[in-house]
């Protein structure tokens, strides 16, 4: 299949070079232009604008970092809306707003284009593997057109309804979760270390018995390990998240009293500097309040 594929950051650049390697005629487009060379090696062609991108496509990828990211490469200069064909799929893959979701269903249904909400679970790695898990939302018919690509960036494609924002729903709710385990995580390793068990050792336990899902095993793991650096999914996007959870909580009078205490937990730790590290750092406040002084 033709497509384009706007956004080449730490998930973008391993999902086009699974397309690619799954045989589909690929064009890239990023912000800064760097990052599109490794593509252009594996064999994909490079636009100069979002709107190149779309030239002949079938469907168009973004995975940008937020909702001013796509705002900007959709309804901007060059952008996505005015270069896809009549009947082109917009495959939104980055994790947005149910706002901005509405807004862009309506504004390509207005363009008589199509739009699809497809957040994605899994970090880089696993989208280095093809092992992502798509969640899908929109029109059936579209969704079917372009499950050939969605099968070669994931692993498996859930469909969650017509409405393009159910599946950003979706997403931002299972974000929500992973946060909170890592917060529950971070708080009970603390209480352990801070009385002399081994955190490794009580990891192994836990995660052996009750606590084997790949969310304990994967963020207990960068915790006890206190590997935040490099990020595969850094501190302020994992912010933006918990915003657009209570965002779309509060739009639906639904109280989340867990996700106000993640959101000052991002917010402190940004405000010391934390921008730069993995999200599970959220992870290691806990210690850092119980004065644990174990590294
Ligand atoms: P990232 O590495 O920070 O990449 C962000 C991308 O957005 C880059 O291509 C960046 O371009 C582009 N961008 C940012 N602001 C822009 C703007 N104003 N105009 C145009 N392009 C802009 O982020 P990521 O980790 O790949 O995550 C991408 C999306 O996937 C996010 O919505 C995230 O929440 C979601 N997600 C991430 C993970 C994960 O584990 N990382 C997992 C699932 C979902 P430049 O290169 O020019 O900066």
């Amino acid at each position: 299949m033709k497509v384009g594929f706007v956004g080449l950051g730490h998930m973008g650049r391993a999902m086009a070079a699974r397309l690619v390697a799954g045989g589909h005629d690929v064009t890239v487009f990023n912000r800064s232009t760097a990052k599109s060379r490794p593509l252009a090696n594996a064999g994909a062609r490079v636009a100069s604008t979002a709107a190149d991108a779309c030239q002949g496509a079938t469907a168009i990828f973004t995975m940008l970092a937020d909702d001013p990211a796509v705002e900007n490469v959709v309804f901007g200069k060059d952008g996505i809306l005015g270069a896809l064909a009549p009947n082109g799929i917009h495959i939104s893959s980055s994790t947005i707003s149910v706002d901005l979701a509405r807004r862009l269903s309506k504004a390509h249904a207005d363009a008589r284009q199509r739009f699809i909400g497809a957040p994605v679970f899994g970090r880089p790695d696993a989208a280095a593997a093809g092992k992502l898990f798509v969640v899908a939302a929109g029109a059936p018919d579209a969704i079917n057109e372009v499950q050939p690509v969605l099968d070669a960036v994931g692993q498996r494609t859930f469909n969650i309804g017509a409405a393009p924002e159910m599946a950003c729903l979706v997403k931002l709710s299972g974000n929500f979760l992973i946060a909170s385990v890592i917060e529950t995580l971070g708080e009970a390793m603390a209480l352990v270390d801070k009385g002399g068990v081994d955190r490794h050792a009580w990891l192994e336990i836990l995660t052996s018995t009750l606590f084997s899902a790949p969310v304990y095993k994967t963020y207990g793991t960068l915790i006890a390990d206190r590997k935040f650096e490099p990020a595969g999914f850094a501190v302020p996007l994992g912010a933006k998240d918990i915003r657009l959870a209570l965002a779309a909580a509060e739009s639906l009078n639904v109280p989340l009293p867990v996700a106000n205490l993640l959101r000052d937990r991002f917010l402190r730790l940004m405000a010391n500097g934390g921008e730069k590290l993995d999200w599970s750092a959220v992870g290691m406040l806990s210690a850092q309040d119980a004065g644990v002084t174990r590294n």
